[in-house]
């Protein structure tokens, strides 16, 4: 009997038997930079909806996806394993197996009616990620800008699925809903043409997807090439998105049961950390790996703020608590702490990419490449090159309102944690192994001629 169980069943004594049992409501917003949310420091306060969750609720400061890219991030979310358990990595080829404990699957067998309305199209049912949902949704709506044959679902038309379920569903019910937006291209429905501002910085076009010093050739917009363009679109799509959101809270406050609610991001987005621009998935710099987390308890609670370090793999326990379950053995995370007086300072949090890998211990963070690499690698995923980064340390903010981080290189200011973390990171490394690199995911012929072209295949 873990503690965690324990713990549920006490909360399950205020929250009575099954037909008491809580909605619940998960939120996860694909590509959202926590920073880029007006809670998180942005200064035009962007996604006040989305924000305001947290005004009857706990949200965490320091808040880390297992994963910088969907597919294991999402698969780490909803079975509370890191990649290197659940074995979902960003090639297609992987899938979730069977045997795999799922919060859905949890609430199911707890009598709870349950969906999933996902938005991004590598999450499609050959994932094997929809376990334990009635309902796993992903009928695309609309055709990527750049590339032919990558479908998506804006977020109006994601609203409007979970609506049409809502309207059938018993109670209680656990929804989750997955909004593409803002992932690129940032291009809200009904956006007028991006034009760059008059003599601002531009970046080439790329031929791959990489990022590395350009424009991603899936994000080009017609005409433009300066960073800030994009930046400023990125928001437009979080104001987009949060409209959504409010059409969906709106929907699912009218009952006077408030549903738990809880929100996140699978992975962030670079903005020119370590030169790539408007890409993820090529390591788990804290632009990537960090993720907004708001959590509401049933019916609200009052409002907190916690820096402790928490993960993505927390966020199933949580639910399953707050709904009086009992937490799998096979879940790696704990139940979310609602103070940082709660908190285990002893918590270590890992975060897992193919080629690299990252550790967070209280205030330090500290990333490196999994061995060393002796000059670039074609990365099957993006078309470009992954090239060998340097280790690194940030520090974390362990107080202040929005958390902002200071990196260092390793040698300067955080060799003390470097030191401290390495070790930590090694273990887990050599316990856990890489996840493997699979070399049958055929490229797009485009891509590959485009690669060709330029001499990287040969
Ligand atoms: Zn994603």
């Amino acid at each position: 009997m873990t503690s965690a169980w324990i713990v549920a069943q006490l909360s399950c004594l205020a929250c009575g038997s099954g037909p008491e049992r809580p909605n619940v409501l998960l939120l996860t917003v694909d590509t959202l930079r926590a920073d880029r949310l007006g809670c998180y420091g942005e200064p035009s306060n962007a996604g006040p909806v989305l924000c305001s969750i947290a005004d009857t609720g706990i949200r965490y400061v320091w808040a880390f996806s297992a994963a910088p890219s969907t597919a294991p991030a999402i698969a780490s979310l909803h079975t509370s394993t890191y990649p290197s358990r659940h074995g979902v990595t960003q090639f297609a080829s992987t899938s979730l197996p069977n045997m795999a404990r799922t919060l859905a699957e949890e609430f199911r067998a707890a009598g709870y009616d349950t969906a999933a309305v996902v938005s991004n199209p590598v999450l499609g049912p050959g994932r094997n990620i929809g376990q334990g949902f009635d309902l796993y949704d992903t009928e695309m709506t609309r055709t990527e800008r750049n590339r032919a044959g990558f479908m998506e679902r804006e977020a109006e038309a994601t609203t409007d699925t979970a609506f049409r379920w809502l309207s059938g569903a018993s109670e209680p019910w656990f929804l989750w809903v997955h909004y593409q937006d803002p992932h690129g291209p940032y291009e809200p429905p009904g956006a007028p043409r991006a034009d760059d501002a008059a003599g601002a910085k531009r970046l080439p076009r790329l031929a791959d997807h990489s990022g590395y010093r350009g424009i991603p050739a899936y994000q080009l917009l017609s005409g433009a090439f300066a960073p800030g363009t994009y930046e400023a679109r990125y928001l437009d799509e979080i104001a987009y998105l949060d409209a959504e959101i409010a059409r969906l809270l709106e929907r699912v406050d009218a009952d006077e049961r408030l549903p738990a609610i809880a929100v996140s991001s699978d992975h962030g987005e670079a903005f020119g950390e370590d030169d790539y621009w408007f890409a993820h998935g090529h390591s788990v710099g804290v632009e990537q790996v960090r993720v907004p987390l708001l959590w509401r308890p049933p019916g609200g609670g009052r409002a907190a703020v916690v820096h402790a370090p928490v993960s993505t793999l927390d966020i199933a326990p949580t639910l399953l608590a707050a709904a009086g379950l009992p937490v799998p053995a096979s879940f790696q995370g704990v139940v979310l702490p609602r103070t940082d007086d709660a908190s285990d300072a002893s918590r270590v949090l890992f975060l897992e990419h193919r080629m690299r890998a990252g550790v967070v211990a209280g205030a330090h963070y500290y990333a490196r490449d999994r061995s060393v690499l002796h000059g670039p690698m074609r990365d099957r995923i993006t078309g470009g090159l992954l090239r060998p980064l340097p280790a690194r340390t940030a520090r974390l903010a362990s107080g202040g309102a929005v958390g902002r981080y200071r990196p260092s290189a390793a040698g300067g200011a955080g060799e003390a944690a470097a030191q401290a973390l390495a070790p930590v990171l090694d273990r887990f490394v050599s316990a856990t192994g890489s996840p493997p690199e699979v070399d049958r995911e055929p490229l797009p012929e485009q891509t590959r001629q485009q690669l060709e072209a330029l001499g990287y295949l040969e």
